[in-house]
């Protein structure tokens, strides 16, 4: 059996290496155990390769546009190959970049599968057998994959999961995507900007479903005026695969059945958490369906294990992996961590436009009993979405009309990926509606609308 460790962190994604540098940190002796790669889901197979595909869809888009810019670019094309590569390229240099933040912090990494024979015991299969490491302290950081439906399974071929659509060897031509979340509507926004003839099917009764209604309305129209087609309150029932030449898609909306066909399918009907076969039920860890029961500090009730990031539940996003990583890391160097404010998370879709969105929806804070003054700015009002071309977009502010607290706040259009941070900083400040009317925005940028939403849900903005 190798030394004991103070920490051993079980899976090496955004969760689980940020805990493991944490845990460094703060001068404890930790080992990481992964079995397939360092960075996890959100490096190789989620987050940043996504996001390099989305910058090619992006800048075609764009250079289709160069006219509008007094430019001229002809013959506008792409090479899917190249366009994947290089998305898989970007995901080899971050995961690369893990593999040295191990080392610079003096971290054990073990390749390899890990089960939990007994508490405090962790046993690794690598390539050359089984090791036996042990630890006063687990933290379980497995991640999540793929959710599938019966009878809508991937297969590589006519119908994809999150992992194929990344290295697609073949543009569809007619593409079905199954689900409108965060992943979905991203491959539906890529290949229909590339060409793909693309349908997107929700269950649910509008798209982005957690996104404030008038937001998902505001996206989907923008989405339909690029051809996009969107069937909402709709269930794919059933594929018929016909190998070598598509699927026959039965879609059933309104309480009637009807085929469509399409040469691809993308599966995003949500995910699950990698529970299996750790060895969890024998030492006690309770599982909820698809995931580790916690309590706000990651706890699993089983003294010494700790489970954070997708394994633990939604949001399932990169940030709240890596910040609980860090939570339970002080709280095991015996700090006092602060929980983390789940309404304080937000949440973004790299479509285009993009989406992002920070607390509550307008719905849910009515329905959570408060009065709310809500304020409104367009991006056609913002000089500098003018300037780039991005005139179509809308940032929505809700505040609790009583105190004054911001209580969420909601964007769509260009870049509001990188703006709602400027609304996250203010929730955990507990911002009132006062301070961020007296903070003063840098002229000419699209911040300028995040105060003029503010202004306006006090009857009080300038530019409309
Ligand atoms: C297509 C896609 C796009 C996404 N885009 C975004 C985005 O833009 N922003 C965002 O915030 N989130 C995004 N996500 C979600 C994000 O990837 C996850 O929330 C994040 O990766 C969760 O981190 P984690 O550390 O909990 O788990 P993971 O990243 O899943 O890492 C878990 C690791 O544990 C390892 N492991 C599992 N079992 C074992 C075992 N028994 N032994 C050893 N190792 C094991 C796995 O190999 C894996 O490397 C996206 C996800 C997908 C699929």
């Amino acid at each position: 059996m190798a030394d004991g460790f103070d920490v051993i962190v079980i899976g090496a994604g955004p969760g689980g290496y940020v805990a493991a540098i944490r845990a460094a940190q703060l001068g404890l002796n930790v080992a990481v155990v992964e079995r397939e790669h360092l960075g996890g889901i959100c490096l190789n197979w989620g987050c940043i390769p996504t996001k390099a595909l989305l910058r090619s869809a992006e800048v075609f888009h764009l250079m289709h546009r160069a006219k509008e810019f007094g430019l001229k670019a002809e013959g506008v094309g792409y090479d899917l190959p190249a366009v994947v590569a290089r998305s898989r390229a970007v995901a080899k240099q971050l995961s690369g970049g893990i593999g040295h933040l191990m080392k610079k912090n003096r971290i054990t990494v073990v390749m390899g599968t890990a089960t939990l024979p007994k508490p405090g015991t962790v046993e690794v299969k690598t390539d050359k057998g089984t090791e036996t490491l042990s630890a006063k302290h687990i933290i379980l950081a497995t991640g999540a994959r793929a959710r599938e439906l019966p009878g809508l399974e991937a297969d590589g071929d006519l119908v994809w999961s999150y992992k194929h659509a990344l290295v697609a060897k073949r543009m569809p031509k007619k593409l079905l995507v199954i689900g409108s979340g965060a992943i979905g509507i991203e491959f539906a926004s890529f290949f229909n900007t590339l060409g793909s003839d693309t349908t997107v099917v929700e269950v649910m009764e509008r798209i982005m479903p957690v996104e404030d209604a008038e937001i998902s309305a505001f996206a989907k129209k923008q989405f339909v005026k690029q051809g996009m087609k969107i069937l909402e309150k709709a269930a794919v029932k059933k594929l018929d695969r016909k190998p070598g030449q598509g699927v026959t898609a039965h879609i059933e909306q309104g309480g009637k059945v009807t085929t469509q066909d399409f040469d691809t399918v993308i599966s995003a009907v949500g995910i699950v958490g990698n529970v299996e076969g750790l060895g969890l039920e024998a030492l006690g860890v309770k599982i909820d369906r698809t995931h580790v029961v916690t309590d706000e500090f990651c706890r699993t009730g089983v003294p010494g294990f700790y489970a954070i990031g997708d394994l633990a539940g939604a949001p399932w996003l990169a940030h709240k992996a890596s910040h609980e990583g860090v939570m339970v890391s002080e709280l095991i160097a015996g700090g006092h961590p602060h929980p983390i404010k789940p309404g304080s998370i937000a949440g973004c879709t790299y479509c285009h436009p993009q989406v992002a969105s920070v607390g509550l929806t307008e719905a849910k804070a009515k329905e959570q009993g408060y009065e709310v003054k809500v304020g409104r700015f367009p991006f056609i009002g913002n000089g500098k979405a003018i300037a780039l071309g991005e005139s179509e977009g809308l940032v929505k502010t809700v505040f609790d009309a009583k105190t004054g607290e911001l209580l969420g706040a909601h964007m769509v259009g260009a870049e509001v990926t990188e703006l709602i941070q400027g609304y996250v900083v203010g929730r955990q400040l507990e911002t009132t509606e006062e301070d961020l009317m007296n903070t003063v925005f840098p002229h000419p940028t699209l911040s300028e609308m995040m105060h003029e939403s503010v202004l306006d849900a006090y009857g009080r903005a300038i530019h409309i």
